[in-house]
């Protein structure tokens, strides 16, 4: 990184604040068992998470030297316990992990020392890593929330705004006539990563894009015709992820003489017609797109039609988001029809929001990729997992913009993830 932008040192405060009130608010309630969980390749020990989150925060923020080597930290062997890069997954589980009262201390106190720094000395290099460091939170935030679901916890406690449906949210496609556009960040975005950087000609197509997510009601069609079951539907590690699981719908449905139910954290509950499809993998995605006879949108058609051509930072325009505008940041899915108020001029709905869209591409770097000083953010999962855009109802709105880039394997179905649509040739 040549030189750091410059940020807001007030902004960096109130996100790191505000991730730390929503990272209590996903936490409080776990405790004695529940602090490990059982032992899979896709969920960290809620204890373990704490603390690197902590880890993380201090690393960067407060024991980076000048000159690249780091200082004591706060917790003594933290380095042996918390860093991701280092710490082997499997291993998490049977570390001497600092206790939950000694964790949440060590949160505390790292956030007081750069909360102090950055009222004292401020300089573009803190902000950009207390920037980092609450980007950092907010994702684990989203990843204690899924974390729950997996694990069947009870749903946190949550304000929740209710998102009812609203007249004007049509399905069917809407038109974008292609052409030349920016792909990814300029430099005067702000705070932005790496994978972002920086904006690059690319020219897109004619394509039309369904103005909604695939509905529950949709995606069942599928299953009931039986789709999980249809060699041909699935692309060859499709159905290679299909037969070794056993699927034969959606993860967390369910079919009981009243009809279908869907578990939500730690309940069974009617599936709701209306809502988006949720917890599908790249997989079953690709599968039900050719089942329909659709395909999924490249990740340069999904930034194409929330950016327009006057390279608006969200869909409906510069406004940052609000509850009006996108369920971001909330505790409940909404109905696809809701929130009008976050269409494209095109009247692409919920582009932003509600679930995180998987779309065709693999997740690449864009020309002239270099890492940034967290170098391990990108670079090591390129040419291998897919991109998801938008955001879903569990990502804290102040994390995203248009052209932020989320990555799974695609046979991750346990992340809030949907998908919308567009149709095949023009
Ligand atoms: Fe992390």
């Amino acid at each position: 990184m040549d030189r750091f932008p410059s940020l807001d040192p007030g902004r960096a405060r109130e996100h790191l604040v505000a991730a730390r009130a929503r990272l209590d608010a996903l936490t409080r309630d776990v405790g004695g068992a529940q602090l490990f969980g059982p032992k899979l390749d896709i969920v960290n020990p809620f204890l373990w998470e704490l603390g690197h989150v902590a880890w993380f925060q201090e690393r960067w923020c407060v024991r980076l030297r000048d000159d690249g080597t780091l200082g004591p930290s706060l917790l003594d062997g933290a380095d042996a316990l918390y860093d991701s890069s280092a710490v082997a997954h499997w291993t998490r589980w049977h570390l001497p992990l600092a206790d939950l009262v000694r964790t949440r201390r060590y949160l505390a106190e790292v956030l007081g020392h750069v909360l102090d720094a950055l009222d004292t000395r401020v300089e573009p290099r803190l902000v950009y890593f207390a920037e980092l460091s609450a980007a950092h939170e907010d994702m684990h935030c989203e990843a204690f929330h899924y974390m729950r679901q997996t694990l069947g916890y009870p749903a946190p406690a949550l304000d929740a705004d209710a998102h009812r449906p609203t007249a004007g949210g049509e399905a069917g496609d809407a038109v974008f006539a292609g052409g030349e556009f920016t792909l990814g960040a300029s430099p005067d975005s702000g705070f932005v990563h790496d994978n972002e950087k920086w904006a690059h000609p690319v020219r897109v197509a004619p394509f039309r894009m369904a103005r909604l997510a695939v509905t529950n009601r949709e995606f069942n069609r599928f299953v009931e015709a039986g789709g999980y079951a249809q060699r041909s539907l699935w692309s060859e590690a499709g159905w290679r992820w299909r037969t070794a699981t056993g699927y034969e719908g959606p993860r967390y449905w369910r079919l009981t003489p009243d009809g279908w139910e869907q578990r939500r954290f730690d309940r069974w509950v009617p599936l709701i017609d209306d809502e988006p499809v949720a917890h599908v993998n790249w997989f079953e995605a690709d599968a039900y797109c050719r089942f329909a006879g659709r395909r999924l949108p490249t990740e340069a058609e999904w930034e194409f039609a929330a950016q327009g051509s006057d390279k608006r930072r969200f869909p409906w325009g510069p406004a940052q988001a609000d509850a009006q505008r996108a369920n971001l940041e909330g505790a409940a899915l909404a109905p696809v029809s809701a929130i009008a108020a976050g269409d494209t001029p095109e009247g692409v709905r919920q582009l932003m929001g509600n679930v995180w869209e998987w779309t065709a591409s693999d997740f690449l770097a864009y020309p002239g990729f270099a890492p940034d000083p967290y170098e391990d953010y990108s670079q090591p999962w390129f040419g291998t997992r897919k991109v998801l855009r938008g955001g879903s109802f569990a990502s804290p709105r102040r994390m995203l913009r248009a052209t932020w880039r989320n990555f799974f394997t695609p046979d991750r179905g346990d992340v809030f993830a949907g998908f919308r649509t567009c149709a095949k040739g023009e």
